[in-house]
Parts: C-alpha cells; sequence; structure tokens
C-alpha cells in the first residue's frame, strides 16, 4: 500500500505533536530468521506529513460521507483512526530509519527494502547484512531501462518493486511495462508488482491516483505477461486482496509465480485476513506465500504482521516457517551467505 497523499501535504495541517512508540529492548535468544519481502526505506512525510496513523489491525473501514470533501476522509485515516490504540509515525527520517533498522535487528530479518535509490541506499548503508536493496518506480516514470541495467551491475539494486502502477490506472498487461518485464527477466532480477488494496477510496484522494480501479486488484492482469517472460521471477504483492479466486487461478496456472502479505496482515480486519490466507494455503500453496509488512512509516507495524501470522490458528509450524522464510528464500535464490543467485 502507498498512500500517495500530496493533496494532504500541500495544506500544511495542523497537527497534535504525538511520540512514536520508542523501540523495544533486544529479545533474549536468537529468533530464527525471517525475510520481509515488502518493507519501504521510505521518508518520514512520504504518507502525508508525521506524525500520522495507523491501526493494525482496523476493526473495520470508514464510511465516505460523499458531501464532504475528499480530504476529510484522508484525514480520517490518518489523523482520527477509528481503533483505540492505533501505531503513530516517527517525525523524523533518522527515526524512521533507526527504529525500523533496530526491529530488524532485533527480530532477526533480512528485508527487501524498496524506495527512492538514495535513501535505500543510506538504509543499506546502515545495516548491510538486512537490508536488500529495491528500487521502487512507476513503468510511466521515464526511468532508462539502461540506468536499471547499470545499478543491478553496481550492486545498487537485486529487487525491482514496488511497482506502484496500480495507483496510476496502469496493470502489468499495460504496454509501458513490456521493457521493464523483459530486463527483470533478461537480468534474472525479482520484481515485485502492487496488486490488490491501496488505502479505501484511493482513487478520490488527488489527481495522482484518479485511475485506481477496484478491478485492477485482479493478478489475471499478469496472466499475458507470465507467458511472454516466462523466466521471469514475479510476486504478487498483497496477494490480489480480495480477488481470492483470481488469485488461486493464477497461482494453479503459473506455478512460478509468488505473493506476498503485505498489508492485508497487519491492517486489514483479522478476520478477512486469515480466512484470504487460509483459503491460499488450502489450496495448496502454502509454499509460495511469502512474508511481507508493507511497513511504510510504522515500524511497529513490522512487529504486529509477525505476531498476526504467529497467532494463525490454522497454519502449522511449517508452514508459519515457510511463510517466514523458506518460501522467500527459495524464490530469491538465496546462498548461504545470504546473497540473492
Ligand atoms: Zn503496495
Amino acid at each position: 500500500m502507498k498512500i500517495l497523499i500530496t493533496t494532504l501535504t500541500a495544506f500544511g495541517l495542523l497537527v497534535a505533536t504525538l511520540s512514536a512508540q520508542p523501540p523495544q529492548k533486544p529479545l533474549a535468544k536468537k529468533l530464527l530468521p525471517i525475510i520481509d519481502m515488502h518493507l519501504h526505506a521510505d521518508r518520514a512525510n512520504a504518507q502525508g506529513p508525521p506524525p500520522i496513523a495507523i491501526c493494525a489491525p482496523f476493526p473495520y473501514w470508514p464510511d465516505r460521507d460523499p458531501r464532504a470533501p475528499s480530504l476529510d476522509y484522508v484525514m480520517t485515516f490518518l489523523k482520527k483512526p477509528v481503533c483505540k490504540k492505533p501505531l503513530w509515525s516517527p517525525m523524523t527520517d533518522q527515526e524512521l530509519m533507526t527504529q525500523s533498522l533496530d526491529i530488524l535487528e532485533r527480530r532477526n530479518i533480512v528485508a527487501v527494502a524498496s524506495g527512492e535509490l538514495d535513501v535505500v541506499e543510506k538504509w543499506k548503508q546502515s545495516k548491510p547484512d538486512r537490508i536488500i536493496p529495491a528500487l521502487s518506480f512507476n513503468v510511466n516514470d521515464g526511468v532508462p531501462v539502461e540506468k536499471l541495467r547499470q545499478w543491478v551491475k553496481e550492486g545498487k539494486i537485486a529487487v525491482f518493486g514496488e511497482m506502484g502502477d496500480q495507483y496510476r490506472g496502469v496493470t502489468p498487461d499495460d504496454p509501458a511495462y513490456e521493457p521493464y518485464l523483459g530486463l527483470a527477466e533478461e537480468l534474472d532480477i525479482p520484481i515485485g508488482i502492487h496488486i490488490g488494496p491501496g488505502p479505501p477510496g484511493v482513487a478520490y484522494f488527488g489527481p495522482e491516483t484518479k485511475n485506481y480501479r477496484a478491478r485492477m486488484h485482479s493478478p489475471l492482469s499478469l496472466e499475458e505477461p507470465l507467458m511472454r517472460h516466462p523466466k521471469l521471477r514475479v510476486y504478487v504483492m498483497h496477494a490480489g486482496w480480495p480477488m481470492i479466486d483470481d488469485m488461486v487461478a493464477m497461482l494453479y496456472a503459473h506455478p512460478q509465480l509468488y505473493v506476498d502479505v503485505g498489508i492485508i496482515v497487519y491492517a486489514f480486519p483479522r478476520a478477512e485476513f486469515y480466512r484470504y490466507l487460509q483459503r491460499l494455503i488450502e489450496a495448496g500453496f502454502g509454499r509460495r506465500v511469502m512474508f511481507g509488512s508493507d511497513q511504510m512509516v510504522w515500524p511497529q507495524a513490522i512487529e504486529k504482521a509477525i505476531e498476526s501470522i504467529e497467532a494463525a490458528p490454522f497454519l502449522t509450524a511449517e508452514q508459519k516457517r515457510d511463510i517466514f522464510y523458506n518460501n522467500a528464500a527459495r524464490f530469491l535464490r538465496l546462498n548461504k551467505d545470504g546473497k540473492i543467485n
């Protein structure tokens, strides 16, 4: 999920200063490793002027009065959370990075961290062993293919994504995707594409997202690209929620396809997330569901996401290990040094 609140930022809203929760103390024993396939290395104002809130999880989705300005609805999300104990974002880029990296260290997590190149590099330099660098971009941003090739060669990027084109109304079968899919296939670089939920009502949030549509939650838009690029290593970020039948059909028809559970794992009403995940598992795809937090500007969301998987009553211990680590290690082809092959 990426909120893209340009409208909100422009209004320069006055906000109450609420301090973010401090990082917790280290856990006593070394924990089993986790791979987070969906972490954002963002600036503190990436989703709007901090501090902003998120419910983990939302008890319900707020309703929108169509007479009210759309900004009111955005405000409900960011400043007037509907839950009792929301997470509040840190105020500065430094706090956001430090708190996030502390959690990676404490919980023994390696994360695919996506964002702008300079921010990702800063995070990577701070904790090289914990960060797999990923470039987040949109296919219509005009990022030159040769530049990407160079960054991959230089080791600056190991994953393409999060590809957030759905917010702009562009699906993976759009011709604009082709050069990037071709490059990912040629370089054997994993690519993560946002297919699924943004914030509710995001199409009304502003000009950048006005072409977002509900039908774009369907991963079926990935089918022709997969056929054109059979060696592509692609994962559906957010697991195509709520299009479960389409997702199951795609996983069945394309056994190389993986998903992550970003945002639905911690922010969505828990019963709904469990029902969705359970369907994927019971349909036989427990080896292709990967842990992903979709932590944006709320470091504690990583731990909320972990707790959600740990507490899932229908998962065996083996299935949890597959989701937390084994599936992503296989997808990324991690070698024993933790590098992607
Ligand atoms: Zn996303």
